[in-house]
């Protein structure tokens, strides 16, 4: 039998839905509505990709959205200057920066200004630490929307082995911390598991798989434990087509759920954005 499909897009028209209803009943009590500013550095390039849907999500919802162009000139110091201007204006609630900055430019340093109140991506170093200690504000949206899919199999992650593969500050850790906290046993895997040939042992048993590497089908539909929760994270485009991490029409003929690509993990990363950004919203102003 084939496995259920965990549908991204229809979960994302639920929260945004939700949401939506929220932002009226907070705009009703506060005479205000949340407001995100995305920085992004101006290299040349089109309208980017993902301020496009992040500003049509926020129209769906009614929540105000800026994206802020800074010349592809603009410096480390003044980057930083305009994080700390956005911290301290009122009627801002969220920040987020655009990525991938260039090389040239100190990511650490500069989410290290973006004040946790604001930091809608979980990215500061002070919201990194708090997901340690399970104490966040909010989490990093991708590692959260996961978090979402896996909800909607209804399984008890206690004692689960969860496999995760790929170790990035922004997916790969923060989803080892939310497992460990729900007593999921957790091994992350990245290249060097690959490159020591041990990759395939520890996929094969995964009863929860989750995959954020960025190499097309990389995962393959044997290697997946028979009944087994799989998660794509992965973006690849291949011949003008986006596929995933995972061989989906093998994995789909051994999983019991999983997510599809497009279609999955994608659509829920810029609503679960929005989420942080309410939830923040309503933590600014004292609201439960
Ligand atoms: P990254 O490049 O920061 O990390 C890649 C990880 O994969 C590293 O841990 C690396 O060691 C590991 N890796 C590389 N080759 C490997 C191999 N052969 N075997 C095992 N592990 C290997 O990537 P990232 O930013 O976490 O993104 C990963 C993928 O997820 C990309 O395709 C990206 O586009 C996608 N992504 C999707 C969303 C979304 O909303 N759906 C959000 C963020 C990232």
């Amino acid at each position: 039998m084939g496995a259920i499909i965990l549908d991204g897009s229809k979960k994302a028209d639920e929260i945004k839905y939700e949401l939506s209803n929220r932002i009226e009943s907070l705009k009703s009590s506060t005479g205000s509505v949340p407001r995100l500013v995305a920085l992004q550095i101006d290299e040349g390039g089109a309208f980017s990709v993902y301020a496009n849907s992040q500003k049509k999500i926020a129209d769906a919802i009614n929540m105000d959205y800026e994206l802020v162009k800074l010349a592809a000139s603009v410096s480390e110091e003044d980057l930083i200057e305009k994080i700390i201007q956005l911290n301290k204006d009122e009627n801002v609630t969220g920040v987020i920066l655009q990525s991938p900055l260039s090389d040239g430019f100190d990511i650490i340093k500069i989410t290290s200004f973006i004040s946790s109140d604001k930091d809608v991506e979980g990215i500061s170093p002070e919201n990194k630490g708090k997901l340690l200690l399970n104490a966040y504000k909010v989490v990093p949206p991708t590692a959260s929307a996961a978090m979402e899919l896996i909800n909607l199999c209804g399984i008890d992650l206690y004692g689960k082995e969860a496999v995760i593969i790929g170790h990035s500050s922004i997916v790969g850790k923060p989803l080892a911390m939310l497992l460990l906290d729900k007593l999921a046993t957790v091994t992350v895997c990245h290249i060097a598991t690959n490159d020591s040939g041990n990759l395939i042992e520890h996929i094969s048993r995964a009863e929860v798989l989750i995959v954020a590497v960025g190499k097309a089908r990389i995962v393959k539909g044997d290697w997946i434990k028979e009944g087994a929760i799989v998660i794509d994270i992965g973006i690849n485009r291949v011949d003008g087509k986006i596929v995933g991490d995972v061989d989906f029409d093998k994995a789909s003929k051994k999983a019991s759920y999983i997510t599809p690509v497009p279609g999955g993990v994608g659509p829920l990363t810029t609503t679960m954005l929005m989420r942080n950004c309410v939830e923040l919203f309503q933590k600014q102003k004292g609201i439960r």
